[in-house]
């Protein structure tokens, strides 16, 4: 029995008049449907209240946790709700999706003690999730509309706290998405067994409520130059994450049934959502009955394989050319899927492609650790001879992702980036080269996590703010 059925069993011993609700339990929560209070609760009592709050300085928002998780003992859920509503957007939806591994739960003192941490994230969502039960969330309205107007290019997590808190403080904010649905990689990119669709849209709801306004199908470099959304706003956010997939340039990486990582992860996201998908339906980027071959060791190859799995694949396998210490990912979504049913091949990398039109094997070698690169990491080194190929009707490949050419998309030649393709930002002030263009979330600092957006989202909106009242200050 693993760990998480053994915590189920505790809680229905724990509170037998509860056993028939717990039939409606959901896969993958830690605090289980029908526990939800007394789990929550059992959880924050063990929060020790060190006085040392390691967990709030690993969280990248700095969230008030010791004092949130106490008022969760208590019983005392609203105002439990207001400070962890203080300093997060969206607390529902890092509760579920943070890797609290690496980030508060990963530094809480009972962890280090070898305890097992306080599950911080699933008190979070619980506390969230129970003040909208409550009507205690609300729409964000100012108090006084303050004549200015904000231009934000991207609705995701970055672009959407940006938007509330500029909205909180007066300004007209529009958000312009090239996407038929905000909310970015939260709707396209994260399945839906991670984070549940509708948990994204509320938020997009309250925004539309609060009054920003939202423009979806809306690309910029296509429906308005940079140049048009600065002489259209008093200011302007870039907020447009990092879509281009890294390559693989190997022997059949042309070959039929080989596809991106977001291409295979947006199609079994818009299935979720309801749309129909031509390429779906016709089987092409469905995982079912099929020999799956995932490359890559990062989160998104995780998520890619759980769904390929949930698809009914005949057997899904994760390449990786280092060891599982050494992999990116989080290690409780390796363990969630090696629970699930995928093999991981580790110390392996790919060599070619083999199939005629489309892909029947990848041709593997091993790999070993080698001495120890000039960061420290120990480099994977071929193993001659060692080669093999393994059985794949599909392959995708999941290798992270790069900024797309902003300067070129949006007719803004002028727009400085880093030699990575990000967008150059002066770190305290987070403007661009350009006047009055700031930049937040991935496409600022590379592909990171949602809880680095939201983050990037709030502070872009005080420095945004500041700007804006300066210029209105020297103009008076
Ligand atoms: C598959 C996958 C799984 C992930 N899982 C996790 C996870 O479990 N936990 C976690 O913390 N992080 C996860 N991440 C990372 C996380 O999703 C990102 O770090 C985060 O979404 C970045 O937020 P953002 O607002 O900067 O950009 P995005 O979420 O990428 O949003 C950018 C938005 O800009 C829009 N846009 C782009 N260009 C234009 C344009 N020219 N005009 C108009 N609109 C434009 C896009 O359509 C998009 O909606 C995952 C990432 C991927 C790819
Ligand atoms: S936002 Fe993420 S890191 Fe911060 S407390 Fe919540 S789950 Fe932990």
């Amino acid at each position: 029995m693993t760990e998480k059925m053994l915590k189920f069993v505790h809680l229905e011993q724990k509170y037998p008049h509860k056993r028939e609700a717990s039939e409606r339990r959901t896969d993958f929560n830690e605090i289980y449907e029908g526990f939800e209070t007394e789990a929550a609760a059992d959880q924050s009592a063990r929060c020790s209240q060190c006085g040392v709050p390691f967990c709030q300085a690993h969280c990248p928002l700095y969230n008030n946790i010791p004092d949130w998780l106490r008022l969760t003992t208590e019983g005392r859920m609203e105002e439990a709700y207001a400070i962890s509503a203080a300093t997060n957007n969206m607390p529902e939806v890092t509760g579920r999706i943070c890797p609290q591994d690496r980030l508060c739960e990963g530094n809480c003192v009972i962890e280090q003690s070898t305890h097992g941490a306080v599950t911080i994230g699933s008190v979070e969502k619980y506390i969230t999730d129970t003040a909208f039960a409550n009507g205690w969330v609300k729409a964000p309205k100012p108090t006084q509309e303050n004549g200015m107007s904000v231009g934000i290019i991207g609705g995701g997590p970055a672009g959407m706290a940006a938007a509330e808190q500029l909205r909180l403080k007066g300004y007209e904010v529009h958000i312009y998405d090239r996407y038929d649905r905000m909310g970015g990689l939260l709707v396209y990119g994260i399945p839906g067994f991670k984070l549940e669709k509708h948990i994204v849209e509320r938020r997009v709801k309250l925004l539309e409520e609060g009054g920003v306004v939202m423009h979806t199908e809306f690309e910029v470099g296509r429906d308005a130059t940079l140049d048009e959304l600065r002489r259209k706003h008093d200011s302007v956010l870039i907020a447009t994450g990092v879509y281009k997939s890294r390559d693989l340039k190997l022997p059949g990486v042309g070959l039929g049934n080989i596809y991106p990582a977001l291409e295979y992860l947006t199609t079994s996201n818009r299935i979720g959502l309801g749309d129909t998908v031509a390429a779906y339906d016709d089987g092409t980027l469905n995982a079912k009955d099929k020999n799956v071959v995932v490359i890559g060791g990062g989160d998104t190859a995780m998520d890619c394989v759980r769904t390929a799995i949930r698809q009914g694949a005949k057997s899904v396998k994760c390449l990786y050319r280092r060891d599982r210490a050494n992999m990116p990912g989080s290690q409780r979504e390796v363990a969630n899927a090696e629970e699930e049913g995928v093999e991981f091949v580790w110390l392996t990398n790919p060599e070619a492609f083999v199939g005629d039109d489309k892909v029947t094997g990848v041709r593997a070698v091993k790999m070993r650790l080698g001495a120890p690169d000039a960061g420290g990491r120990q480099s994977p080194e071929l193993i001659e001879g060692s080669n093999y190929t393994m059985d794949a009707d599909m392959v995708i490949l999941a290798l992270g992702f790069e900024p797309e050419d902003l300067p070129n998309m949006f007719e803004a030649p002028e727009l400085g980036v880093s030699r990575w393709g990000t967008v150059k930002i002066d770190f305290r002030s987070m403007m661009t080269n350009l006047d009055g263009v700031f930049a937040a979330g991935d496409i600022a600092r590379g592909a990171s996590l949602v809880v680095w957006a939201i983050r990037d989202g709030r502070d872009a909106a005080d420095r945004i703010d500041e700007y804006l009242l300066a210029r209105k200050e020297a103009a008076a």
